[in-house]
């Protein structure tokens, strides 16, 4: 099992529904994105134009977040996802750092009302206990609707198909046949870091 994300940057239009599908299915703090797409503009008006880039942990191979993480709450899994234990996380925050794509939140920092039960509201209230305070969180491949046999919240919200979901190691998923079509690049490759997600275009 080698899960892996390829995003498909000719068909993204900026929408950001995978950004709000994420947030809604996560629950996340104020401040917290796990997925969210940055505007690019080329060009000089009136021959400028704008392309969008998706942004996501990229569960990376060699990811610096592990190696950097002095009680081991962030682990590269056996499926290839990188997790992150809370009870584990003591805060330090040095994976925040050691990661070159901003992929990773504290929780606290934004708004700690979200995590008081005084003034919470309902959504609040359910919610804020999977993240928990003074740890670090970040995208987890949506484990929870996985282990539900569901995709990722922003693959399948995403209207345009731009982004696909699957297992490197099955020949007959559709993200080994987009792999094998198109050579998709990773963000970054000269960090050395070896995501498991891949852009077209
Ligand atoms: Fe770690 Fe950042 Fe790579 Fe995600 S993108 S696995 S947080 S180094
Ligand atoms: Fe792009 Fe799809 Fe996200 Fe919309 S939902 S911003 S099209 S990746």
């Amino acid at each position: 099992m080698r899960y892996a994300m390829i995003l498909d940057r000719r068909k993204c239009f900026g929408c950001n529904g995978c950004t709000v599908a994420c947030k809604q299915a996560n629950a996340t703090p104020p401040g917290t994105f796990y997925t969210r797409v940055l505007l690019e503009e080329s060009g000089k008006f009136p021959n400028s134009k704008q392309s969008f880039m998706p942004m996501i942990c990229n569960h990376c191979d060699k990811a610096p977040c592990v190696a950097v993480c002095p009680t081991k709450a962030s682990k590269k899994m056996p499926d290839g996802t990188v997790q992150i234990t809370s009870s584990e996380c003591i805060g330090c925050q040095l994976c925040m750092e050691a990661c070159p794509y901003g992929a990773r939140f504290f929780n606290g920092d934004e708004k700690p009302t979200y995590w008081e039960e005084k003034g919470q509201n309902e959504f609040e209230k359910a919610r804020s206990k999977d993240h928990v305070y003074g740890t670090v969180d970040k995208c987890t491949f949506c484990k929870s609707r996985r282990d539900r046999g569901m995709i990722p919240a922003c693959v399948e919200t995403c209207p345009a198909v731009a982004r696909v979901f699957g297992d490197l190691d099955d020949p007959n998923s559709e993200v080994s046949k987009l792999y094998k079509k198109y050579q998709p690049k990773p963000y970054k490759p000269e960090k050395g870091t070896h995501p498991r997600v891949f852009y077209i275009g």
